[in-house]
């Protein structure tokens, strides 16, 4: 569910990722009142020019992202319509990571202080997609660790190393790209794991590697892996049509 903030690389403190401190908007009985700092360091005025302007990123994404509009209308034509102001909250989080999927909601949030550009923010948005999508469509069980581990899998999968691109990252030639697109989904799946459950690596490692197969191969919605710097977003989002997904 979570999406890992890269800039924060080597603060990932997996003992205090527990899912109502990455998220602390989310704290039921939080009231929070202003006090002195907050006011002579402008923090209020800071959140609420982070709030407008995330937003105005999401509408962005979701008016003119191919992307957006194949996961909108798969979404909706499994019976989960997203509405932006029900659906989509942007909200401050923690600094290690820059969204999540609430399932008691049925909500994503997308982190307001962390997701701070329009690539961030797309990236983010349909990482948290994905959850959404299969938990209106694959009745998906956060608290089974099989279940976690499978749409970590497609969310990386189909958005976060499909977009990184694998060679990016400086481990891959023409040569093994295939190997090195799969090491990015596990251990972009095992990143995700640890953050949200806060288990150890080995653990959440076997977890992933248990339905590897089967869900780096299940590409539903979008149906094939998006390569950076391809017209493969506009080939999805027209395949789409075919699918039932957008009309
Ligand atoms: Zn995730």
């Amino acid at each position: 569910m979570t999406v890992k903030n890269e800039e924060n690389e080597g603060n990932f403190n997996t003992e205090e990722a527990e899912y109502s401190d990455l998220y602390p908007s989310r704290k039921k009985s939080q009231n929070k009142v202003s006090t002195w700092f907050d006011k002579i360091t402008f923090n209020k005025e800071r959140e609420s020019y982070q709030k407008l302007r995330c937003e105005i990123n999401v509408f962005q994404c979701m008016k003119n992202s191919p992307l957006m509009k194949l996961l909108l209308g798969a979404l909706k034509s499994s019976g989960c319509e997203v509405e932006l102001g029900r659906h989509i909250s942007c909200e401050v989080c923690d600094e290690v990571v820059t969204g999540g999927y609430d399932p008691e909601t049925n909500q994503i949030i997308i982190c307001q202080n962390t997701a701070n550009s329009r690539n961030r923010v797309h990236s983010t948005l349909s990482h948290e997609m994905i959850h959404m999508f299969d938990y209106c469509r694959n009745k998906l069980d956060l608290q089974n660790l099989n279940h976690l581990a499978c749409t970590e899998i497609r969310a990386a999968n189909q958005c976060h190393c499909s977009f990184l691109g694998a060679w990016i990252q400086g481990t891959a030639s023409p040569f093994n790209i295939k190997k090195a697109h799969q090491n990015c989904v596990i251990d972009k799946a095992v990143r995700s794991v640890i953050a949200i459950t806060n288990i150890s690596k080995e653990e959440a490692t076997e977890a992933v590697m248990q339905v590897f197969n089967k869900c780096y191969n299940d590409l539903e919605p979008i149906g094939r892996r998006l390569r950076r710097n391809s017209l493969d977003m506009e080939k999805a989002y027209y395949d789409g049509m075919y699918y039932g997904y957008i009309n």
